[in-house]
């Protein structure tokens, strides 16, 4: 999974020899959600968002009750626009039926898109606002063409993009980096600080957590790498969480505790995210999650 640190070739038994235990969202009752548009298939996705909604989504302990099935995620390889004002209209006290309170939450003042470069084992993603756009991770050497595919999936293409952010130095993120910057050649690329040895490119700007980045903010996530960074958009509630965490079954899994440089640090890492508020989490490995990835991320770390 990430070709690092799979050199002991051991299988995943992370959990005394049973399968991982997977934390799930908890989708809300369908009662308290209603989503005008198409959603995912392309046609703006907008949901009216009743402050019972926000005061339920700004509590990190998932006890809503779970009455109705997730919603059934779109195609994967489709970009989409967001769907995230149940986590991002959590600080906008008068939500007030404002359908649109998503695009304006949104500090660079346009709503944010997403496509996922689906590289097989791995992916990269492509974040965008207007015609302006963000690449967070790289792929194994040779997904440059892969990635241009997903920022003409957006219509943009790679002189739109401004930002280049790695979540962490490996391989598997880190591989296409010298040829996503010969193309991207506008942007500035991040890294976090103490990854900065394993990454032939440069210059990186380095990262300490706190930065804000195109209207995202850098969240150290150490662990996985001592500089790992998480990416999260609070007015989108749109999170990609590198390898800090893994995507398993429509669920969350922490991962093989070999993947992981401090196992205990990363767990601390987990916590610090199941503090966060979002909706859709973007992972290095595995499906995305698309409603109240939040809720997840707290089961998995209440488990520890
Ligand atoms: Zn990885
Ligand atoms: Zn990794």
């Amino acid at each position: 999974m990430c070709g690092n640190h799979a050199a002991d070739g051991s299988p995943i038994d992370h959990h005394h020899g049973h399968a991982p235990r997977v934390f799930r969202p908890t989708p809300l009752p369908r009662s308290r959600r209603a989503f005008l548009g198409d959603v995912g298939k392309g046609t703006l996705a907008l949901a009216v968002v009743t402050p019972l909604i926000a005061a339920c989504s700004s509590s990190s302990d998932g006890g809503a009750v779970a009455t109705a099935a997730p919603t059934a995620a779109p195609e994967s390889t489709e970009p989409r626009p967001t769907v995230g004002p149940e986590s991002g209209a959590s600080d906008i006290p008068d939500a007030d039926d404002d359908a649109f309170s998503d695009a304006s939450a949104s500090p660079e003042g346009a709503e944010l898109r997403w496509a996922r470069a689906n590289l097989g084992f791995v992916s990269a993603y492509v974040l965008a606002r207007g015609n302006s756009a963000a690449i967070v991770d790289t792929g194994v050497e040779g997904s440059a063409s892969a990635i241009g595919g997903s920022l003409n999936s957006l219509g943009l293409n790679y002189s739109d993009v401004d930002h280049v952010i790695l979540t962490h130095n490996h391989a598997d993120h880190a591989g296409s980096i010298d040829a996503v910057v010969a193309e991207a050649v506008n942007a500035t690329v991040y890294a976090g600080e103490a990854d900065l040895g394993g990454i032939s490119q440069s210059p990186i700007t380095g990262l300490r957590g706190g930065e804000d980045v195109f209207g995202f903010e850098m969240i150290a996530t150490p662990g996985h790498t001592a500089g790992h960074m998480c990416v999260i958009d609070h007015g989108a509630g749109l999170l990609v969480a590198g390898d800090a965490i893994f995507s398993e079954a429509g669920g969350v899994i922490e991962g093989p505790e070999r993947f992981f440089a401090d196992v205990d640090q990363s767990r601390e890492s987990i916590k610090m995210l199941a503090s966060l508020s979002f909706n859709t989490l973007l992972f290095g490995h595995g499906e995305p999650i698309e409603d109240r990835a939040d809720t997840a991320v707290a089961a998995l770390a209440a488990s520890f």
